[in-house]
C-alpha cells in the first residue's frame, strides 16, 4: 500500500484541505500503518507540548497544598527546634550565672573560716605573748613562791594550770572550728 501523501499530511504543520482531511481519515480506517504513526505523532506533539502548556495535573492542587502544609509542618518543626534550642541555651546560661553566683557565695563562706582562723592565731599569738611577759614579770614573784609554797600548794596549781590550759584549748577550738548550724 502507498502511505503517500498521508504520511506527509499526518506530519504536517499546515492545516489540510477539507478534502485531503476526508482522504487522510479515510486511508487511516484502513490503513494500519498509518493508525500506528497517527497515534505517535499524536502522542510525540502532546509530549512537545506538555511543558508549554504546563497544564495542572489531576490533583494538582490537593498536591501543591499537601506539599505547602509539609513546607509549614518543617518550617514549624524548624521553628520549634531553634526555640526549643533558645530555651536550652537561655537555661544553660542561668544555670551558669546561678553556678557562678553559688561559687562566689561558696568561696566567701569558705574564705570565713580561714579568716577565723587566722584571727584564731592572731589570738593565740597574743596569749603567747601576754604568757611570755606574764612569764617575765612573775618569775621573781614564782621564785618567791617556789621556795616558800608547800609542794601539795604546787600540786593544785599544776592541777589548775592544767585544767585552764584544757579550757583554753576547748575555746580555742570553739573559736578555729565554730560549729556550721549558725551559717
Ligand atoms: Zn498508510
Amino acid at each position: 500500500m502507498d502511505h503517500q501523501p498521508f504520511e506527509s499530511w499526518l506530519t504536517s504543520d499546515e492545516p489540510l484541505l477539507p478534502e485531503d482531511e476526508q482522504k487522510l481519515h479515510e486511508h487511516i480506517e484502513s490503513c494500519e500503518s498509518c493508525r500506528q504513526l497517527s497515534y505517535a505523532w499524536v502522542e510525540v506533539q502532546d509530549m512537545f507540548r506538555e511543558p508549554q502548556l504546563a497544564l495542572p495535573s489531576p490533583g494538582f492542587a490537593q498536591r501543591w497544598q499537601a506539599r505547602l502544609v509539609e513546607v509549614q509542618l518543617r518550617e514549624s518543626e524548624r521553628q520549634q527546634k531553634l526555640l526549643s534550642w533558645a530555651f536550652f541555651a537561655s537555661m544553660a546560661g542561668a544555670a551558669l550565672v546561678l553556678l557562678g553566683f553559688m561559687s562566689i557565695q561558696f568561696f566567701s563562706s569558705v574564705q570565713a573560716p580561714i579568716r577565723l582562723f587566722i584571727g584564731g592565731l592572731t589570738l593565740i599569738a597574743g596569749l603567747l605573748n601576754l604568757a611570755t611577759a606574764m612569764q617575765v614579770a612573775f618569775i621573781p614573784f614564782l621564785n618567791v613562791i617556789v621556795v616558800s609554797v608547800p609542794t601539795y600548794w604546787w600540786l593544785i596549781l599544776v592541777i589548775a594550770a592544767c585544767l585552764l590550759t584544757l579550757v583554753l584549748a576547748f575555746s580555742a577550738r570553739r573559736i578555729l572550728y565554730p560549729r556550721r548550724v549558725s551559717q
